[in-house]
């Protein structure tokens, strides 16, 4: 079974993947934890590419067809792979981020966010299984990201507006789509939030 986790920077979607992690390797589970945009050798070396350089190094469609390109390796190297053998696979960030960030943050409009449908259908083609949602406040995603010593604010300056559209972007996404999505309350104590997963997901997998 393929899993993913989105959510705003700051949700807390990193820690509940890798909480998700352990609890089902625990359980004696196949499991690989990987991430986005990354997971795989080149796609890391893309990431590096996108990520640490100005936001406006890239036009929104080159930036959409090298996360396009991330996402590919990453499938071919590290997720299909890993389902084939039969292992569950549970990724921090996927498509939906793509659909959020490149085609609702970005602002590139209907026509941006066309291209990024048609580029997942060309070259990708696969969803989750099930995406776990982790939805929190802008206000709290963001100062959360900003306290993270090791915050990777791409969008210098982002601030609350782009962290509210994102949100909305992925409410927007969880509401046409609600038998993949799962939403969860990420504004609670962790464990909390691990143990609704968890129960989650090994409904999934019964
Ligand atoms: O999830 P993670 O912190 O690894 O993401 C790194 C940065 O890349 C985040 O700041 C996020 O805003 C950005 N990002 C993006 N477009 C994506 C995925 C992530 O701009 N498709």
């Amino acid at each position: 079974l393929f899993f993913s986790f989105e959510g705003i920077d700051g949700s807390g979607k990193s820690t509940q993947a890798r909480l998700l992690h352990s609890a089902l390797a625990a359980r004696g589970l196949d499991t690989v934890l990987t991430r986005e945009p990354g997971g795989s050798p080149g796609a890391e070396e893309i990431r590096r590419l996108v990520l640490e350089g100005r936001a406006d190094r890239w036009s929104p469609q080159s930036e959409m067809l090298l996360f396009t390109a991330a996402r590919r390796d990453h499938l071919e190297k590290t997720v299909l792979p890993a389902l084939d053998r039969g292992a569950v696979v549970i990724t921090d960030r996927f498509a939906d981020s793509t659909r959020a960030y490149q085609g609702i943050a970005r602002d590139g409009g209907a026509e941006l966010r066309g291209l990024v449908d048609d580029l997942h259908r060309l070259m990708i083609g696969i969803e989750p299984d099930l995406t776990f949602l982790i939805d929190i406040p802008a206000e709290t995603g963001l100062a959360r990201a900003v306290a993270r010593e090791t915050a990777e604010l791409r969008f210098e300056g982002m601030g609350l507006d782009l962290q509210r559209r994102m949100r909305a972007g992925f409410l927007d996404l969880a509401a046409r789509d609600p038998d993949r999505f799962a939403c969860f309350d990420g504004d609670r104590d962790t464990d909390r939030i691990a143990a609704d997963v968890l129960a989650r997901a090994l409904e999934r997998l019964a």
